[in-house]
């Protein structure tokens, strides 16, 4: 369907970097991020469940090592520490004992409960074992946290039409492939599965059919909706609204006048309208920017400035997603639209502005660059690590120049290339 595209765009103004450069040579720049995964159409209600592992860590622990079954454990930091609670078992909690809670105060409401160190590798090996589960349902799985996920149902590999029924399956492969519980929730929008999989936790299955939303909406503290934080809900408090009972009595007016932006989806909200999609985790193929000019640019200098503000889009977008690639590729258009593309490969691979920056002359040797009239430039990194690369792991330690210092001048490095080149003809 074409609706649902599968490449967006975001648009960088070069104007913000260089004020100076936008006069020079106005331009439009575009950043792109693809693909975009396909979200199954809206048709008539979706059917969403929400998955939330029970009491993760502290279940972790209790399933490999069966001494402490039964027993209130805390995972986190020691009571002579000053560490917190990063999870407890059910029977911890019986205390009072919830996460976030200082270590000491925790051992002061259970002394006998059984402090662990956390083990971050164990919880991610499971929580992998856990995906590969969903992937084996739906194709549009969302994780939210190391152990909870969307998944959106409508259309599943079991081809039931019931997501209660895939709920409970799901819930019981969970536990027959890792020995933990799961909590589910069902319902027809992100928002209401999610606190339907809190309703009856642990090892529960809650479903919120689209009749029973709205009673069920009416009778739900304001803390619980979905982005009402403390500071939010001091506010809804000011307003006399507790519940969503009181949040229905408000129009969208008066809502998005205290609320901003927000006010409309509260408004929604508590009417069981939240279109949100679940949005499985991408797979990016490429991150790159290009540029039109609305002159031809000829001077190699003004190619380089230009390069360099393209370098560092880059380099900041790989840097916000926390990612790196193999393949830097620089396309140029030339002024008759011809257009071509020189790539080079870097086993250590592209992090930042700087790792392409220093092999941006290489590329531009490689074209008629300062020889024949351009019209667009482009910078891309492809050849994405993922998160499990041992690169992703080294790259901020490992932030060796591809040249050395001696030849500071791209101008001068570029002259070099070519001249080194001399017998070979580069722009065949
Ligand atoms: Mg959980």
């Amino acid at each position: 369907m074409a609706v649902y595209a599968h490449a967006y765009k975001i648009t960088i103004e070069i104007a913000k970097h260089s004020l100076w450069l936008q006069r020079a040579f106005p331009f439009t720049s575009e950043l792109t991020v693809s693909p975009q995964a396909k979200q199954p159409p809206l048709k008539q209600h979706r059917k969403i469940i929400h998955i939330d592992m029970d009491a993760y860590f502290a279940s972790v622990e209790q399933l490999d090592n069966p001494e402490l079954r039964g027993k209130p454990v805390i995972v986190g930091g020691t009571p002579q520490g000053r560490g917190v609670v990063a999870a407890c078992s059910y029977e911890a909690r019986t205390f009072g004992i919830h996460s976030a809670m200082p270590s000491a105060r925790a051992y002061s409401l259970c002394r006998h409960a059984v402090f662990v160190r956390p083990r971050q590798d164990r919880y991610q090996e499971i929580s992998h074992q856990i995906r590969g589960i969903f992937s084996r349902y739906s194709a549009f799985v969302e994780p939210l946290s190391i152990d909870e996920a969307f998944l959106d149902t409508t259309v599943n590999t079991l081809k039931n039409p019931s997501a209660t029924h895939v709920a409970q399956i799901i819930r019981d492969d969970i536990y027959r492939t890792t020995g933990l519980t799961a909590s589910a929730g069902v319902s027809y929008n992100k928002f209401l599965a999610k606190l339907a999989s809190d309703q009856d936790k642990p090892n529960g299955l809650t479903v919120i059919t689209p009749q029973k939303a709205r009673s069920f909406l009416r009778s739900l503290p304001i803390r619980r909706f979905y982005g009402v934080g403390r500071v939010t809900e001091q506010k809804m408090h000011g307003l006399g609204i507790h519940t969503g009972k009181d949040l229905e009595n408000f129009s969208q007016a008066e809502l998005t006048a205290a609320f901003g932006s927000s006010g409309c989806f509260f408004y929604n909200m508590v009417r069981g309208i939240d279109d949100r999609p679940v949005q499985p985790r991408q797979t990016r193929k490429s991150i790159g920017t290009e540029t039109t000019f609305q002159k031809d640019i000829l001077q190699l200098d003004d190619i380089l400035t230009i390069l360099q503000t393209l370098a560092d889009q880059v380099g900041t977008a790989l840097g916000r997603k926390n990612i790196g690639g193999k393949t830097l590729t620089l396309k140029v258009r030339y002024d008759d639209f011809t257009t071509i593309s020189r790539s080079c490969s870097k086993g250590a691979g592209f992090f930042s502005q700087q790792d392409i920056w220093n092999q941006v002359p290489q590329l531009v040797a490689a074209t008629e660059a300062g020889l024949r009239k351009i019209r667009l430039l482009g910078l891309t990194i492809s050849n994405l690590f993922d998160d499990t690369h041992p690169n992703m792991l080294r790259y901020k330690q490992l932030l060796l120049p591809f040249y050395s210092t001696e030849d500071n001048s791209p101008t001068a490095l570029i002259a070099k290339i070519r001249q080194a080149k001399n017998n070979v003809d580069p722009f065949r």
